[in-house]
This record gives C-alpha cells, sequence and structure tokens, in this order.
C-alpha cells in the first residue's frame, strides 16, 4: 500500500517524466492487484469456519470442483507451455461447502501451474479408497526444499525461490487450503524434491450411506 501511494503522489506531483509515466502506472496497477489477492485470501481465511457450518454444507463430488477448477486452469498451463492432465477415476460424494472445495482444488492446481516452468507437466488425480476422498496434485516443477516443507502450510510463508520465480503470491493459499480440509476432517501431506517436482494429496471423509443421495441441495440434519 505504501509503494502504491507513493507511486501516486510521484505522479500526482509531476515528478515522473512522460516516457516514464506509463511503467509508474504499471506498477500501480500491479501493487492494486497483489492488495486485492491479499484482501480476498485474507478474507477467505477470516470466514473458513463460518463457511463450513452445516447449513453452508450440501452432497457433492468432489469431481465436479475439481473439473472446474481444472477447466480455468488448463488454459493457464497451456499458455505457460505447461501439459495438464486430469484423472478423476472416481467421484467420491463429500459433504462440504462446494466453494470451499473449488478454493481448494483452484489454489493446489494453480500454485503446480506457477511453480513448473515451460516444458513441465501437471497431474490431477481424484479417488476414492476405504471411505476417503483423496484428491492429488502433481507436478514436475521447482520442488520444495525439505527444511521449507512444513513452513509452506504457515500463514504469510513464501520460499525465496518461488519469490524469484513468480512475484505475484500472498503466501496465504496453502494456509487456507489446509485450514479448509482440517475443518472437513480431512488431511493434507506434501512430498517434493528440488527441482524434480512436488505432489500435495489431501484427503476427506466421504459422505456416510445413512445420508441423502446426491441432491444438490442442503443436507437435512
Ligand atoms: P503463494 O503461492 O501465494 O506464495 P501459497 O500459500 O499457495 O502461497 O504457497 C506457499 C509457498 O509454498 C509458496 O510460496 C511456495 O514457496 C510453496 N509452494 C506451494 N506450492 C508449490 C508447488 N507446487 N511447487 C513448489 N513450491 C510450492
Amino acid at each position: 500500500l505504501t509503494a502504491l501511494q507513493s507511486f501516486l503522489n510521484l505522479l500526482y506531483n509531476g515528478y515522473v517524466s512522460p516516457e516514464k509515466q506509463k511503467r509508474f502506472i504499471e506498477q500501480a496497477i500491479e501493487r492494486s492487484q497483489g492488495l486485492l489477492d491479499m484482501v480476498d485470501d485474507l478474507l477467505n481465511l477470516a470466514t473458513a469456519r463460518e463457511e463450513m457450518s452445516p447449513r453452508n454444507r450440501v452432497l457433492i463430488s468432489l469431481a465436479e470442483p475439481m473439473e472446474q477448477a481444472g477447466i480455468l486452469m488448463q488454459a493457464r498451463a497451456e499458455e505457460k507451455g505447461v501439459s495438464f492432465s486430469m484423472q478423476p477415476m472416481h467421484r467420491p460424494v463429500i459433504e462440504a461447502n462446494p466453494e470451499q472445495m473449488r478454493e481448494v482444488w483452484t489454489n493446489l492446481i494453480s500454485n503446480a501451474v506457477k511453480y513448473t516452468a515451460a516444458g513441465g507437466a501437471v497431474r490431477v488425480i481424484l479417488e476414492e479408497r476405504e471411505g476417503w476422498a483423496v484428491g492429488t496434485v502433481e507436478d514436475t516443477g521447482i520442488g520444495i526444499g525439505p527444511d521449507e516443507q512444513e513452513r509452506i502450510f504457515m500463514e504469510f510463508y513464501r520460499s525465496p525461490r518461488a519469490k524469484e520465480m513468480e512475484t505475484q503470491g500472498t503466501g496465504l493459499g496453502l494456509a487456507l487450503v489446509k485450514r479448509i480440509i482440517d475443518g472437513y476432517g480431512g488431511t493434507i501431506t506434501v512430498e517434493s524434491a528440488l527441482n524434480k517436482g512436488s505432489r500435495f494429496r489431501f484427503k476427506i471423509p466421504v459422505a456416510t450411506s445413512s445420508q441423502t443421495t446426491l441432491s444438490g441441495g442442503p443436507v437435512q440434519k
């Protein structure tokens, strides 16, 4: 915010030559986008608990938000020259707020695309195993060092290599993903090797058979 304000003050006071003005305005736009992303992530983080309250949960297949997020991210991957594949092996049904499930998939897939250079690959898989819906997002990107693997789920942490590769980022995406998954009684783990790639895997309990069948409407409690 301070940087954005000083760009605007310099422009307002006429201290920037006409040929440099466009660059300053571009930087101001970039900073304001960063702030918008940060506010958006902070709001999602602050309201996560409320968003998963029983009245916001419905029975959904975890494949639906995966496909919605995947279609958007596929375009971004292809633009960047990263190959993208999505495999819903099963369509496990869980009881959750669909918007939060879209956030989980979008954050994990966008990170995989963001931290993988051209020529790499991103693979998204969904399975059902022993009462769990299991989602996997793997990439062949920059990887995460062993000392960093537990810090990446903390608010605001961004690794120096990630910052170097991708200036845009709030460091809040994985904190949000973890808060949502924990809230649904699930877990998330990461396996990674530097310069080889990363695999994020999360699991959420499937809805029990005593619950009503997939309806799209609110679950009756
Ligand atoms: P952001 O991507 O905005 O920096 P996140 O909370 O989503 O924030 O991720 C935190 C950090 O975890 C990233 O800055 C990066 O260091 C690391 N990270 C997350 N996903 C990946 C990935 N797929 N490959 C390499 N590093 C990753």
